[in-house]
């Protein structure tokens, strides 16, 4: 049985790597996506060029093409861009905690700064005061009021003629002095970015401080957002976005063209006009949405479960068979965690269930993959082929080549040794359990 499989994963290996042609042509298509969700054009070039860089190269999955290849490789770098650090609110400052919230008109501010609050105060427990320094729209602070009616925060009383920066400053005095966790100051738009605005936001930032500065981007202004988001971070400094209108019918090319262009995270997303309709971000549901090729990109995922399952399967094999040594560690260790654990992988193995409680315990911690890579790393062939060697002066040589301890190198042997000693045992009864199956 382990030949056999072998075998069938030496030939799913043969399928080879992409070619630049392979990836040129997919890309076209690719590009095209990404222009019709209306991604800015500079954001699709080096978009475009990055995922080119990475995908030449790589192994195709078996039952796939090329093509249907680099889409994945496309829509996992678009998670990645999308994704990654800090899309959490961040509270940590003192209290009271300062939030700006800017954007054009009509992106959704008001209504997103009310949402926000009314999150902070039911999901955090968090007091939460808002003020508005719309002072030029009628009645745009009232809008904040009412929605903070709704959603039982508070807002700061309105004074009449009132100015932005003394708005703050009272706003913030009232947050301190009566024990407000959070001071959200929602601010005015315009319909296009002018220096008189910018000269505002700068004042206002600067009296504020703010914790988080926000902006706003509807997700239905695709191209022209990139500008925008680019003159605010550049003119009053972002710290995250909240892409609003996401319940419409628009791509979200603007998602990755403000995450591209600012660098900072998205962190919600508006669902609908109702004050409850905020989520958190959800990278991987914009990256298919912006690409637009669902179809492929279930294929893909099957097809590199199957590749997951046959690799983990054979691995088992070696397990059973006591051929296990370091190379075959360090080359599993992250297949490993993706399917579930050594528990996951050894589950597989007729007669297993008795041992699950010892697996467990010898169970490898994704976080120290890493440095368990690194010690391995740093032995030679002939170590990895036979830990015994490996004495007191090797251990510590390891240890310093991988920037890690000899705690670290040691533990790593002892769980070594425990996995091979189980598998002793464990062999028997797979042993029993394969002829049981009538597979040898
Ligand atoms: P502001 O000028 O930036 O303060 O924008 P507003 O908060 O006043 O919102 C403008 C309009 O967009 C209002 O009618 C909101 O109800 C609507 N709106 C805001 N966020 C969303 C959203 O996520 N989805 C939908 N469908 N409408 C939204
Ligand atoms: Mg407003």
């Amino acid at each position: 049985l382990g030949n056999r499989l072998g075998d069938i994963f030496d030939r799913l290996r043969k399928r080879g790597a992409l070619t630049e042609a392979d990836v040129e042509t997919a890309l076209r298509e690719v590009r095209v996506a990404l222009l019709e969700a209306d991604v800015a054009l500079p954001v699709v070039k080096d978009f475009i060029t990055h995922v080119k860089e990475r995908a030449i190269g790589q192994e195709v999955l078996k039952s796939i093409t090329p093509g249907q290849m680099v889409v994945k490789i496309v829509y996992d770098q678009m998670v990645a861009t999308l994704g990654g650090e800090g899309a959490e609110i961040n509270l940590l400052a003192t209290p009271p905690v300062t939030m700006m919230i800017v954007g054009l008109q009509g992106s959704g501010k008001t209504t997103s700064t009310a949402k926000i609050a009314r999150l902070l105060s039911t999901k955090k427990r968090k007091k939460v005061l808002m003020a508005s320094v719309d002072v030029y729209r009628p009645a745009a602070r009232e809008q904040l009021k009412i929605l903070g009616q709704e959603a039982h925060v508070d807002t700061l009383p309105i004074i009449d003629h009132e100015k932005p920066l003394e708005i703050v400053k009272r706003g913030y005095e009232k947050a301190r002095l009566e024990g407000y966790d959070v001071f959200m100051v929602d601010t005015a738009g315009r319909l296009h970015i002018d220096d008189a605005l910018m000269e505002e936001l700068v004042q206002l930032r600067n009296v504020l401080k703010p914790t988080e500065t926000l902006f706003v981007a509807d997700a239905m202004t695709g191209q022209d957002a990139a500008n925008v988001a680019k003159t605010f971070h550049e003119r009053v400094g972002l710290t995250g976005v909240v892409l609003t209108r996401v319940d419409g019918d628009a791509r979200g090319g603007a998602a990755l063209s403000v995450r591209h262009i600012t660098g900072c995270p998205v962190k919600l997303m508006g669902m609908g006009e109702r004050i409850e309709q905020i989520e958190e971000f959800h990278p991987d549901r914009i990256a298919s949405r912006i690409l637009d090729m669902g179809d492929v990109l279930t294929l893909v995922e099957k097809a590199a479960e199957t590749i997951d399952r046959e690799e983990a399967e054979k691995l088992a094999q070696k397990m059973g068979k006591g051929q296990f040594d370091m190379n075959d560690l360090a080359n599993q260790l992250r297949q490993v965690t993706k399917m579930g654990g050594l528990g996951g992988l050894m589950g597989m193995l007729p007669g297993i269930n008795k041992y699950k409680n010892q697996i467990q315990q010898a169970g490898i911690d994704e976080k120290m993959i890493s440095r368990q890579l690194a010690v391995i790393n740093s032995m030679t062939q002939v170590e990895r082929k036979n830990p015994k060697v490996l004495n007191g002066s090797r251990r510590k040589r390891i240890a310093t080549g991988s920037g890690t301890t000899v705690t670290d190198v040691n533990r790593l042997l002892k769980q070594f040794q425990d996995m091979q000693d189980m598998m002793k045992r464990m062999n028997k009864l797979g042993e029993k359990g394969l002829k049981r199956q009538g597979l040898r």
